[in-house]
């Protein structure tokens, strides 16, 4: 907390030095200057009650805004260019009036979004950026007040609808005569969405895992055996079903979605490492609770949920699904082993819930849950540079050897029939504009 205060002030004293310099500059060259200096948020606050309340975030400087609102659950999104949010630790976290909590963070590339958790529905009466003032900074004010789902629902349908996909990944095309099997490694959350949070150390789950996937990369190109393609390679959010359609897409042979747990303050005994594959009924309670927290990501960056369309189910898919998921458990059960070498697993590691991202039919996808941030133990191995190089190891050596098992690499292990192609008939489509 003291560095952050420290930084506002240099932060301000900056800002001030440069005044003179923006008073004599025209317009045009005034605006050119601006959009080279990124925009920084440095506090923010909420004030009001529950039939009125204003959410209110300083910024270097004004900027273009956007809002809507989502339902189910009640939301209110807001979508400006992108900021450098250095807001203190506990912006968000704790609601007032009509705002139960908020997030903040990059949505897409330029883009940063901040989703407003509200306890009832809610019309945004005022949404606008107050220009710097005198000694105050620019201000980003969102009043909502109170109002009937009735009213609520109807303001929803605004058109504003179209715009709210983040932007899809996109992946260089295979050169002439690459035929080096696909492998997309998936970095969980990112951007406004960070996952778990072991709130005490600073560490967020989405950081931690775009971490490891970056090594897994470099080791896996190493080999000179596969093509590595990342969902994410910086702080972005990216929706869960593109995720799925990256892979697809790509033509990946396999796809590993990245994550770490946390169950907060309720157990830090519980850790270890686990591995996911797909299945419609959960292995456990435990398994339900993990799924349901993991697909809530779309949910967490203001995406609306009502247009997914429904889980892939159809007599076409399931011969190809039925080997997709032998592939995948397979692929689970070599990772599980070699993992099991060099980290603590979980008591029971080889779990099977409904995971959003393993949907793919065609693509066999494991989601590998590194250890728990509620563990002071996990927590400090995973953080360890030794852990994570033998953790990565030991993925490449399953990785290794799935895909030896399945001989000369030539073609895709599932067929789809023809009439299931990579149109945008495709089911899985889930986003996208
Ligand atoms: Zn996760």
């Amino acid at each position: 907390m003291a560095w952050r205060m420290g930084m506002r002030r240099i932060f301000l004293a900056a800002a001030l030095a440069l005044l003179p310099a923006w008073f004599s500059m025209s317009p045009a060259t005034s605006q050119a200057a601006g959009a080279a200096e990124p925009v920084v948020a440095s506090d923010a606050r909420l004030a009001g009650d529950g039939e009125r309340t204003r959410l209110v975030i300083d910024l270097s400087r004004s900027v273009p805004l956007g809002a809507f609102t989502l339902a189910d659950p009640y939301r209110v999104v807001v979508d400006i260019p992108d900021v450098i949010f250095a807001l203190p630790d506990s912006a968000g976290q704790e609601g007032r009036g009509l705002v139960a909590a908020y997030r903040f963070g990059l949505f897409a590339p330029g883009k940063a979004r901040i989703v407003l958790d509200v306890t009832d529905p809610v019309t945004v009466d005022k949404a606008f950026v107050l220009e710097p003032m005198d000694d105050q900074p620019a201000r980003l004010v969102i009043d909502l007040v109170k109002t009937d789902r009735a009213t609520f629902l109807q303001a929803v349908a605004a058109p504003l609808r179209a715009t709210e996909q983040p932007e899809m990944p996109q992946a260089e095309a295979a050169a002439a005569g690459d035929h080096r099997p696909v492998i997309v490694l998936d970095p969980g959350h990112g951007g406004i969405d960070p996952g778990a949070v072991n709130p005490k150390f600073s560490v967020t789950e989405k950081h931690l895992v775009l971490t490891i996937a970056r090594q897994l990369e470099r080791r896996l190109a190493q080999t000179g055996r596969y093509r590595v393609l990342l969902t994410r390679t910086k702080d972005t959010y990216i929706s869960l079903g593109q995720r799925v359609r990256f892979a697809r897409d790509n033509g990946a042979r396999l796809f590993i979605s990245l994550h770490a747990d946390s169950l907060g303050s309720r157990d830090g005994d519980v850790r270890g490492a686990t591995i996911y594959t797909l299945s419609d009924r959960a292995s456990d309670a435990e398994s339900q609770r993990l799924a349901d927290a993991e697909n809530k990501a779309d949910m967490i960056a203001g995406l609306d949920l009502s247009e997914e369309p429904a889980d892939v189910a159809g007599i076409l898919f399931d011969l190809a699904q039925r080997e997709t998921r032998n592939f995948s458990a397979l692929f689970a059960r070599s990772l599980a082993g070699s993992v099991s070498g060099v980290a603590r697993m979980h008591k029971s590691p080889l779990k099977a819930a409904g995971f959003k991202v393993l949907k793919a039919p065609d693509v066999p996808s494991v989601l590998f849950e590194l250890g728990y941030l509620s563990s002071a133990k996990d927590l400090e191995l995973m953080t360890s540079a030794a852990w994570q190089a033998s953790v990565t190891e030991a993925m490449v050596v399953a990785i290794e050897a799935y895909f030896a098992a399945q001989g000369p690499v030539e073609g895709t292990p599932v067929a789809l029939p023809a009439s299931v192609g990579r149109t945008s008939g495709d089911p899985l489509a889930a986003t996208g504009p």
